[in-house]
């Protein structure tokens, strides 16, 4: 019999944000591309750990590349048999067992490190992963090369952050002869804004000179991209940047694979150590590093919360389990004082941040919403599929595909599950 070309299937997020399980089988091997959480929010509470029925786990796979340490791309890994080998980015691999500890959950599965541009080999594929710029740190498309067909995979990516280069790099020089093309369209019929990095800090470096109190400013601890902005701009405003314990741990274990990145023991870097972050790093099914603590709290630039009170042109990290923290500690916001939003506008809605809105208000401070996407803009998208020019445009990683498909070519709209042999 003629061996038949490879099989592609979209398990989940042909129609949703989130949730990527995309598989390639030829000739009896299988190659997994993420396997996703279901995207329910931005808390690691009540991830939705679906199995997508159509995946088959009853038998073992060549690999499993994860793109990028986003949980909706990585999350249901503790579900699936700890016999699957992963491959992802050094540092992807360190953000997701981070997270994963904060939850008290372990990832079993062996993992295997690739590097940006270096094409490796999975049984009969061949993946070239492109480090690309995207609100996660170490996010790549992936390249994958099989029985004599090509397939991109775009990941998650925008073109406004600090490596907003590397995607216009590919662009120039797009990979060619690409038979499918899986096209993230998060931003499709959303509305958001898409500032760049540089222009968030300017933004930030002007309130911070504005504000005559504290700015205390919430983001994703894993959003490096921001950790970046935020840090340049206090050293512009000649301020202080407070971090917690978590997002000092974060930094410091990426430094040991990228030096650039702002830590502890930088000038201006202080760390404010609360409670429940000691709680959580001492606890021996959680974080587990009470020396880590110890390390922070003898370094000479750690501070209690209660010291918040004394450090008036501290730009501090904020969540909402930090807010409580801090006003336990007898931390009294004032009108003087501002509070930032620097995540997706979606998630201020959510009781949790309802609920730090509604103390900074009642203070009299100031509230300011300073943020760019994690994820391409339309036009970004059809830019990009244009060049890229693929024989067919899979659309997966939005919920209104169906309605924005016009100004992309080739498209072949799948629904999750169903199998598509590569012509
Ligand atoms: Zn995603
Ligand atoms: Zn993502």
């Amino acid at each position: 019999m003629m061996a038949m070309g490879p099989v592609l299937t979209v398990h989940r997020a042909a129609a949703e944000i989130g949730g990527n399980c995309i598989e390639l089988s030829h000739d009896g091997h299988r190659l997994i591309l993420d396997v996703g959480s279901p995207l329910v929010g931005d808390g690691a509470d009540d991830l939705g750990m679906s199995i997508p029925r159509t995946l088959d786990t009853s038998k073992d796979i060549a690999g499993l590349i994860i793109s990028h340490p986003h949980q909706d791309h990585w999350g249901l890994l503790h579900a699936l048999p700890t016999s699957w080998p992963v491959w992802s980015g050094a540092a992807c691999e360190v953000l997701i067992r981070m997270t994963a500890s904060l939850s008290g959950s372990v990832i079993e599965q062996p993992f295997h490190t690739y590097h940006p541009h270096k094409a490796f080999a999975v049984g009969p594929f061949t993946i070239t992963p492109y480090l690309t710029d995207h609100s996660a740190f170490d996010a790549h498309m992936l390249l994958v090369e099989v029985g004599g067909k090509r397939i991109l995979y775009s990941g998650d990516f925008r073109r406004v952050g600090r490596k907003a280069i590397l995607v216009d790099r590919l662009m120039a020089n797009p990979p060619p002869d690409v038979d499918v093309l899986l096209l993230e369209g998060t931003t499709l019929g959303r509305t958001e804004t898409f500032p760049t990095e540089a222009t968030l800090e300017d933004d930030f470096v002007a309130l911070f000179r504005r504000i005559s109190g504290r700015v205390f400013v919430t983001w994703s601890a894993q959003n490096i991209d921001r950790t970046v902005t935020i840090y340049r701009a206090c050293k512009k405003a000649g301020r202080t940047l407070v971090l917690d314990l978590y997002t000092i741990d974060v930094l410091e274990r990426l430094s040991a694979l990228h030096h650039t990145l702002p830590r502890l023991g930088w000038p201006l870097v202080r760390a404010v150590i609360t409670s429940s972050m000691k709680r959580l790093y001492e606890n021996p099914s959680r974080m587990n590093t009470p020396t880590f603590v110890e390390r922070v709290a003898t370094s000479g630039n750690a501070m209690g919360a209660a010291r918040l009170d004394e450090v008036r042109n501290a730009v501090v990290m904020l969540r909402s389990s930090l807010l409580r923290d801090f006003t336990n500690k007898g931390v009294r916001l004032g009108a003087e004082d501002a509070w930032v939003f620097s995540m997706w506008s979606g998630y201020l809605r959510t009781p949790e941040y309802q609920h730090v809105r509604a103390a900074f208000d009642a203070a009299g401070a100031t509230f300011a919403q300073i943020h760019t996407s994690g994820h391409a803009a339309r036009e970004d998208l059809e830019a990009f599929a244009r060049r890229i020019g693929p024989r067919h445009l899979v659309p997966i990683h939005s919920f209104t595909w169906d309605q924005h498909l016009d100004g992309f070519e080739n498209v072949m709209r799948l629904r999750d599950g169903e199998k598509f042999s590569i012509p």
